[in-house]
């Protein structure tokens, strides 16, 4: 078991969180007609990185998106924060 920071409620057990994407994922332009092959890359490709990452992640207790960062190896978590904060 791990122990995630959720940045509203405080430390949580890991079960209470659900992974929502990486973070800095660009939403296509849903102004202009976006092709099939667009949206799909959109939403299943990742870029599944090795190491220190940034993602956002919901703590399902509260229903709140933020962004954890952890390192992807050794699943240690450095830390989290509001997505405000974590788009800049
Ligand atoms: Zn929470």
């Amino acid at each position: 078991m791990q122990i995630f920071p959720c940045p509203f409620c405080g430390p949580r057990n890991e079960t209470e969180f659900h992974f929502a994407g990486e973070l800095g994922k660009e939403r296509p332009d849903t102004t202009q007609e976006v092709a099939a092959p667009d949206w799909a890359t959109y939403l299943y490709a990742q870029r599944n990185e090795k190491g220190p990452v940034r993602e956002v992640w919901m703590h399902l207790t509260c229903s709140e998106l933020f962004v954890m960062e952890r390192d992807s190896v050794s699943m240690e978590v450095v830390g989290s924060g509001s997505l405000r904060e974590g788009a800049e």
